[in-house]
């Protein structure tokens, strides 16, 4: 590979507007860096694009050499796939502009956003696209998996939301996808994931909201599992305003835990209500009769500060490994592995996610996106968060322990953004019905896969340049 990404670099030198970066650059090392610290490696040149121009021109020769190439824009996959060794980089993180159509409640921004200049730009005119929990998250890798978050039971998931895109293809052109053009690339690329090219630009539709209620308090371990029956029960019914997320974890050593809970496996709650405050104010004190009385809190808050307060728990340059899936119902058996698996948990930074999905994202049909289960209520994700290499066994091999223990209640499929780069072999039943019409856009605007590193949809007789 050293050669041809050689020659790659000289060819792109004569017309890139953008920054090249060789190992040998004084900024490379910071520039190389992703999210997840299980993905030191070292491409052999990152392109900094400046505009559609330079991706275009990184694509074009790429394909042409057959070099490995990975896409980035928040630098945040899970499995480490905007990450190389000795390939290219096409770094997207120049490309940060949001444009907003306060009248209209449209967007557009560009290929390299972050989930947060999106909701800072946004919210200036009193509108919110619904994305995921982190801002630090990039928009890009987010909206194409799907993108789910606080308001997607309101509001749906990031990519219902999404009404056109631009991308460059995999010969370097450029195509625009909406609803009338390109429709069927429209479709694969609303749950497809990084691909069918690299988007430049996305269109999106944004709705009026400001703040929001946010709800939480711990439940002690012993009552983590009444807890789960009552939650199982009571979200089947719950308003669409109603989000209810429930992390399995050690509490912090912190003063504002209960000093009984300190350090001790506790159910976590957190819960946003999107009506007004008088209504949501019986469903989350219902909620919260769940919870140890000395650690429930319930205010408004901001969008801007909703979208925030997870950030900081949730580190660049931290280990993590993730596994996850859908269960159709939350049987005891479920509920008795889940109390199992929260007095195992290997360390404080580790935790078992559940999330209800439902809402106005099951009322889209299954059929007009690429995006995996809508009928699935229940995400279960198991995610190991460590900072020693020393104790990568002992991380990994708890969420692929706990994950076994799991499989047999979960139906088939997966949230593709929420998989580990072990994982391949579950891509297609990620999309399950809808694998043989990917494969074949998939054949049609990528036939030699050059975008693969991603929850690859291999094209029909693949031959990699
Ligand atoms: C801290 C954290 C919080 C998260 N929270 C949520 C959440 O609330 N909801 C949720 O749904 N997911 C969440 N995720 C998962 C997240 O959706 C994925 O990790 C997603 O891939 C991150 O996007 P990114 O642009 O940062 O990824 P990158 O690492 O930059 O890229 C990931 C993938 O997307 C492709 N890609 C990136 N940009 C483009 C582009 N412009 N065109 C084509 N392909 C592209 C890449 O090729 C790669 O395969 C979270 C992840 C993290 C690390």
């Amino acid at each position: 590979m050293p050669e041809v990404v050689d020659e790659l670099h000289s060819a792109l030198r004569e017309r890139f507007r953008g920054d090249l970066l060789r190992p040998e650059h004084p900024h490379y090392e910071d520039v190389r860096v992703v999210w997840n610290g299980m993905f030191a490696k070292r491409p052999g040149l990152i392109a900094r694009c400046a505009d559609v121009a330079d991706v275009q021109n990184a694509v074009r020769i790429a394909a042409a050499n057959g070099i490995l190439t990975a896409i980035r824009c928040g630098g945040h996959s899970l499995a480490g796939f905007s990450t190389c060794d000795g390939g290219l980089v096409i770094d997207l993180s120049k490309l940060r502009q949001v444009y907003v159509d306060s009248e209209a409640r449209r967007a557009k921004f560009t290929g390299g956003c972050l989930l947060g200049s999106i909701d800072k730009a946004t919210q200036q005119v009193g509108l919110i696209f619904p994305s995921g929990v982190v801002s630090h998250t990039g928009a890009s890798g987010l909206v194409l998996g799907g993108g789910t978050g606080w308001l997607t039971r309101r509001f749906g998931l990031s990519c219902d939301n999404v009404e056109g895109f631009t991308l460059v293809a995999a010969d370097g052109s450029v195509v625009r996808c909406n609803s009338r053009e390109n429709a069927d690339l429209f479709w694969a690329l609303r749950g497809g994931g990084g691909n069918f090219g690299v988007v430049t630009e996305f269109e999106v539709r944004l709705h009026p909201l400001r703040s929001v209620t946010l709800a939480q308090g711990l439940t002690s371990e012993g009552d983590i599992r009444r807890l789960l029956e009552f939650w199982r029960q009571f979200m089947a019914d719950a308003p669409m305003d109603l989000k209810w997320n429930i992390d399995l974890r050690l509490a912090p050593n912190e003063k504002r835990v209960p000093a009984d809970l300190r350090g001790r496996p506790v159910a976590g709650s957190s819960l946003v209500w999107t009506g007004s405050s008088e209504e949501g104010e019986k469903h989350l004190q219902t909620a919260l009769s769940m919870c140890h009385p000395d650690s429930v809190s319930s205010r408004v808050v901001s969008f801007l500060h909703l979208q925030t307060m997870a950030d900081s728990g949730f580190p660049h340059g931290q280990r993590y490994y993730m596994k996850s899936g859908y269960l159709n119902c939350l049987d005891d058996l479920t509920i008795d592995r889940l109390r199992e698996a929260v007095v195992s948990l290997p360390s404080d930074g580790t935790l078992v996610e559940l999330a209800y999905l439902g809402g106005a994202a099951a009322h889209m049909s299954a059929v007009e996106t690429a995006f995996g289960d809508r009928s699935a209520p229940f995400i279960v994700s198991l995610l190991a968060c460590w900072s020693a290499p020393a104790a990568d066994d002992a991380h990994v091999g708890w969420v692929r322990e706990q994950f076994n223990q799991l499989r047999p209640a979960m139906k088939p499929g997966v949230y593709v953004n929420f998989m580990s780069g072990d994982e391949q072999d579950r891509v297609p039943e990620a999309y399950r019905e809808r694998w043989d019409r990917m494969v074949a856009i998939k054949t049609h605007h990528d036939p030699h896969n050059f975008f693969r590193l991603n929850q690859n949809v291999p094209p029909l007789e693949t031959s990699n340049p």
